[in-house]
């Protein structure tokens, strides 16, 4: 199946044919009952199975769907009662797989919300922007070269053109061989990139991984900037959901999949996954043990970790050693704010900083968000978001929130003296790290066992996929590996072309190898 847009899109690509088999759904004689664990990316592992007539359990640990991106009900001080949620996600329109997901739930991607630019602001006085930086590879380079304040002529003759070069033609995923053991960091250090633009575009990348440039494989720095740059049309333009998560997206999918009868199991944690003599696994959730024909474990790495530790004979020892040893970024706070008075008129929806010391990001949520601009509208008042990654672990949890707020105080300086009418504040360490070296260890999709197929963002796909369109997209080859059992079609995916799109390019990069 092709979805509409990517059809019109030059950049598009299809990765992979969708698994071969006849294109039909199972008989109810053939239907085996699936196993999905965890919500996230709500439609992929069921979408893809579900809609081919698969009988499917989804067990999800937590109250409500959706993962990272969850929400909740909190009540202010002002006795409001508002969403809350780990806040400001970008869907970026590379993200192919997880918008073909989506419109199942909405064909016309109603739920999403054109944001206007992508702003990067460094502390030194500089400004990025992306929404006039041209589109088209390699324009898009090097228009954003052209256009940045980042980029001085001085600066563009001390860079190692040579160094750049791998930049020209990335392909996945000898991307990996190629860079995985040289962080982000001395990637760019070793192509002098100005310190400015090495801050400013670079770090906010690295920075999305929620690592220290230092920690993370430089080949993820290089395959977001394949995907972003030279690899596709869409350029770092984005859109976000109109309303909270739950209501937008999340109420919607689980409409869908009811209507594909998915036993939905929310507030159920799966703790052993066992291979069942007769085939298949034995599932044990909530106290009952259940058989199932196949199994999705589409969990986060701390899950992932936890299931596999109590089901000592899933796979074999040497993958559920390195599911043992797999990291997570270290801890991220989001801090959410609700402001009696509004920030200045001309405050972007959403902006990216650097050099504030823990600040990554600042959103304005009532630019983009129902909930968020009802309460604005009707208190006067503005919902502030601010997100700050890799923080050090030690560190003192108030004392960063509150130097958080500075870091808000001298990027928007009218918020000094708004009064803060609530506040949330939410602490995690649950995404995966891509650390130098990793990425052997990574789980695939597929495993020995071939009915345990694994899906989420922490996954090796071999596609130029990241964070949730990672998600979605593995989530889809999970489903795709059990329908070829079964001798079914599976879902057409796409992507960004898995090598440089442009010939010139292609043979500069060839001067570096
Ligand atoms: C603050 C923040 C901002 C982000 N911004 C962006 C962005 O702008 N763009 C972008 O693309 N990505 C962004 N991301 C990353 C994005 O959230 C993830 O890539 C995506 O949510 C991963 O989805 P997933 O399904 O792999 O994992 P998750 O969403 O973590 O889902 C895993 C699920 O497994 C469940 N689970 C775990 N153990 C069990 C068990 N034993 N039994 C049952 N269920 C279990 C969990 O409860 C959870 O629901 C951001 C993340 C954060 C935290």
């Amino acid at each position: 199946m092709c979805f509409p847009c990517c059809a019109r899109l030059p950049a598009c690509h299809c990765c992979r044919a969708a698994t071969p088999g006849v294109d039909r759904r199972f008989t109810a004689s053939r239907i085996p009952p699936c196993r999905i664990v965890s919500p996230r990316p709500l439609g992929v592992r069921r979408a893809g199975l579900v809609e081919r007539g698969a009988r499917v359990t989804l067990y999800e640990r937590e109250n409500t769907l959706g993962g990272r991106l969850a929400g909740w009900q909190t009540e202010l001080s002002d006795g409001s009662h508002v969403t809350m949620s780990r806040g400001f996600h970008a869907f970026f329109r590379q993200y192919y797989n997880l918008r073909g997901l989506l419109r199942r739930a909405d064909g016309g991607l109603g739920m999403l919300t054109a944001v206007p630019d992508y702003p990067l602001q460094h502390s030194g006085g500089l400004y990025d922007s992306f929404a006039k930086v041209p589109r088209t590879p390699p324009w898009s380079a090097a228009g954003f070269a052209a256009l940045s304040p980042t980029f001085g002529w001085r600066d563009m003759t001390r860079m190692d053109p040579w160094a750049a070069l791998p930049l020209l033609d990335v392909r996945v995923p000898e991307v990996y061989e190629q860079l995985d053991s040289v962080s982000a960091y001395d990637f760019l250090a070793g192509i002098r990139f100005p310190e400015a633009a090495h801050h400013l575009a670079f770090e906010v990348f690295s920075r999305s991984f929620f690592a220290d440039p230092r920690e993370l494989s430089a080949a993820e720095l290089v395959l977001m900037f394949h995907i972003y740059f030279l690899g596709s049309s869409e350029g770092l333009l984005f859109d976000v959901p109109d309303e909270p998560f739950s209501q937008a997206l999340w109420e919607p999918l689980s409409a869908y999949l009811e209507g594909h009868h998915v036993k939905m199991c929310v507030g159920t944690s799966v703790d052993t996954v066992e291979p069942d003599p007769s085939g298949g696994h034995r599932i044990t959730a909530g106290r009952r043990a259940e058989h199932f024909d196949a199994t999705v474990l589409a969990l986060d790495t701390p899950g992932l970790q936890a299931v596999v530790a109590s089901s000592p004979h899933l796979a074999d020892a040497s993958w559920r050693d390195r599911i043992a040893q797999l990291r997570t970024a270290p801890p991220f706070l989001v801090s959410r704010l609700w402001l009696d008075r509004p920030v200045r008129a001309d405050r972007a929806g959403f902006l990216g900083t650097s050099g504030y010391a823990s600040l990554d990001n600042v959103s304005v949520l009532e630019r983009w968000e129902g909930e968020a601009a009802r309460w604005a509208a009707r208190t006067g008042g503005s919902v502030v978001e601010l997100h700050a990654y890799a923080v050090d672990p030690a560190a003192d949890r108030n004392a960063e929130q509150e130097r958080l707020l500075d870091q808000l105080h001298r990027v928007y300086p009218e918020t000094r003296d708004a009064r803060i009418v609530d506040a949330r504040h939410e602490w995690r360490a649950d995404c995966p790290l891509f650390p130098v070296g990793g990425y052997e260890d990574r789980p695939a999709v597929r495993t020995v066992d071939p009915t345990l197929v694994i899906a989420g963002d922490l996954v090796r796909t071999e596609l130029p996929v990241a964070l949730m369109e990672r998600a979605a997209t593995s989530g889809f080859l999970a489903a795709n590996a059990l329908l070829e059992r079964w001798g079914v079609r599976g879902q057409v995916l796409w992507t960004v072309p898995r090598s440089g799109r442009s010939r010139l390019m292609r043979l500069l990069a060839g001067l570096a190898s």
